[in-house]
């Protein structure tokens, strides 16, 4: 006997019904939603410009925050919402649940700093009459792309009376700017061109030039480097010791700019992680009220692998829900400050590496996130094997996939790289010491890491979409 022949539209039919189409974010928003993406996106560049240093992003956190009625010193048994920070460079939004805290919490960690050149702690000098600052990289560059681009700086000092100094030089259209130089194409055959692409600007010659009019006459020993300690002792008091008790940040200057004529995509220093700590914080403001107690947290050091006092590795996140317990009226002992972690669901906010035009042959194309195609869930991370992967387990990622499907979504899968390319990871696995069902969730970014980073708005609204449904979700 033989089988019944299927038609075209039967075959179409039985296509829809099994395969996952990819799908573009385009298709999927109407007219509204589209000019809501946009809006949306108006307010991450103006979050960007304002939080270009993680302290820089707790204090745009922290005013956010304060404006939307969170406290910072919220009564016990209040239930209100509330914040705290730890050491001006990590802060935690809590907003208690209309229910009970001890089936866990929903938990949104993204991290606030990002990679830039840092000033050594000794960093001033002079070399053929002009001055310098010395720095030192901070998180994974390619050393290339920070030479001959204007740099703006950012910082904090704590001078020697004990009294703290922010500054920002080099975002004001009226302020200079820095730079690190370059050797000429013209003599740079043996010094770069025969050296490979990642020797060829060794981490020591990213020098900062800071000024050129020396002080006093030819006699007059350091005149350049001296000239700029009068500076900055005559317009911020400064003296060459506070560079010791200090942390003074180098970042590309300037401000976030719509790119290409549609104006479709985001150019800015820093989607990465800038991208999940505005759209988390502001589906945060923006839910229901929820029965589900919301925990927002925004991580210092993830780009040099989440270590020190305000990093992911830290146990901040047990004082965050000791306090949350105590807001709630419960005691907060420290094995039920466990158990409700390890009840817990959390996203792990950090973006991925969109499939990159020009270099598809680093990527695994069914497995890499596309720019366009919606907010990325990554199920492991790591490299080689797996290793250093947080790998979610098969059930938490088909909550996941149920809850976004039904709130619309746009969602897609991805992972960094090829297999035995290279590899990267996240906070995500130092959330789940604590049992808790953790994922990697965020942005496809191209040219990640680097100084203007190119992030998708459909990909940015989804996000903040994806956000909004897991802070809501009643299951
Ligand atoms: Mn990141
Ligand atoms: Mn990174």
């Amino acid at each position: 006997m033989s089988k019944k022949e299927l038609t075209k539209k039967e075959i179409k039919a039985i296509r829809q019904r099994l395969v996952r189409e990819p799908r573009l974010v385009w298709d999927e928003l109407g007219a509204s939603e589209r000019k809501k993406a946009f809006a949306l996106c108006d307010e991450y560049k103006e979050f960007l410009d304002r939080a270009k240093t993680e302290r820089e992003a707790v204090v745009a956190i922290r005013d956010a925050a304060k404006e939307k009625g969170f406290s910072e010193k919220p009564k016990p048994g209040s239930g209100k919402p509330f914040f705290m920070v730890f050491q001006e460079k990590t802060i935690a939004l809590v907003r208690p649940g209309k229910g009970a805290i001890d089936n866990g919490v929903r938990l949104i960690v993204s991290h606030i700093d990002a990679p830039r050149l840092d000033l050594k702690q000794n960093p001033l000098y002079e070399d053929v009459d002009l001055t310098f600052l010395k720095t030192h990289y901070y998180g994974g560059i390619k050393k290339f792309q920070w030479v001959t681009r204007p740099l703006a700086i950012h910082g904090r000092f704590i001078r020697a009376d004990g009294q703290a100094l922010d500054i920002v030089v080099g975002e004001d259209e009226k302020d200079p700017v820095f730079c690190v130089l370059d050797l000429l194409p013209h003599l740079a055959r043996k010094s770069q061109y025969d050296k490979k692409l990642g020797e060829a600007i060794p981490g020591e010659k990213l020098n900062v030039i800071a000024g050129s009019i020396p002080i006093g006459d030819r006699e007059t020993k350091d005149r350049f480097k001296l000239a700029l300690l009068n500076i900055l002792n005559e317009k911020y008091g400064l003296v060459e010791e506070d560079f010791i008790s200090a942390e003074i940040e180098v970042v590309p200057a300037g401000k976030a700019k719509d790119v290409g004529w549609d104006r479709s995509l985001v150019g800015a220093y820093g989607h990465d992680d800038r991208s999940s700590a505005f759209t988390s914080l502001k589906a945060l403001f923006d839910i229901k009220d929820s029965d589900r107690t919301s925990v927002i947290i925004f991580v210092d050091k993830e780009e040099i692998g989440s270590e020190g006092a305000t990093g992911a590795k830290s146990k901040l996140i047990e004082a965050v829900i000791a306090r949350a317990m105590n807001v709630m009226g419960h005691d907060a002992g420290s094995h039920k400050v466990l158990d409700i972690l390890s009840r817990s669901k959390a996203l792990s906010a950090d973006v991925n590496g969109a499939l990159d035009p020009d270099y598809q042959e680093v990527h695994e194309k069914m497995n890499a996130a596309r720019l366009g195609y919606g907010v990325c869930v990554t199920k492991f991370t790591g490299h080689g094997g797996k290793s250093g992967a947080n790998d979610a387990s098969a059930e938490y990622a088909g909550w996941l996939r149920r809850l976004f499907n039904s709130e619309k979504v746009t969602w897609q899968t991805g992972e960094l790289g090829k297999v035995d390319e290279g590899g990267g990871g996240t906070v995500a696995k130092f959330l789940a010491v604590y049992g808790m069902d953790v994922i990697d969730y965020g942005v496809p970014v191209l040219s990640m890491h680097a100084p203007f980073e190119v992030a998708h708005k459909g990909d940015l609204y989804m996000t903040y979409k994806g956000c909004r449904a897991f802070l809501e979700a009643d299951e």
